[in-house]
């Protein structure tokens, strides 16, 4: 017997068009869209289009060069959206503050208050 589909995550479903998003960039695998509840000036999601990897360590583990692409499209989000510095974090773990099991990077950038991150 087979087992049933997982359903699909919610960043799966904003890769999809299901569920509308600013997105800001885009490559075969990754997507790079702005966060609905920002918590810096530029607050940009860069998650891959598929949710195999639960979070960073998976990701790092199971695809390094995906990870190294997704780390490429934050840095040309900081670039387009503002002067290229940015801070990057991936909350992993709910006592984390991590909230979506899809793995995704925070990208973080313009005039950010000492101490914020994302979470
Ligand atoms: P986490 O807490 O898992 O590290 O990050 C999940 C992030 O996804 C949160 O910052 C949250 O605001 C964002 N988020 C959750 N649902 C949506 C959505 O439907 N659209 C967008 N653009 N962002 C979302």
């Amino acid at each position: 017997m087979t087992a049933p589909a997982a359903e699909p995550t919610i960043f799966e479903r904003i890769a999809a068009r299901e569920i509308p998003a600013q997105i800001v960039a885009e490559t075969d695998r990754v997507i790079a869209f702005h966060d609905i509840a920002p918590q810096a000036p530029v607050h940009v999601v860069v998650t891959p289009k598929q949710g195999a990897y639960r979070d960073v360590v998976e990701l790092a583990g199971g695809d390094p060069g995906l990870l190294a692409e997704l780390v490429d499209v934050a840095r040309g989000v900081a670039d387009e959206l503002a002067d290229g510095d940015f801070r990057l974090v991936f909350n992993t773990g709910a006592n984390a503050g991590q909230t979506v099991f899809h793995v995704h990077a925070h990208v973080l950038a313009g005039r950010l208050e000492e101490g914020s991150l994302a979470g």
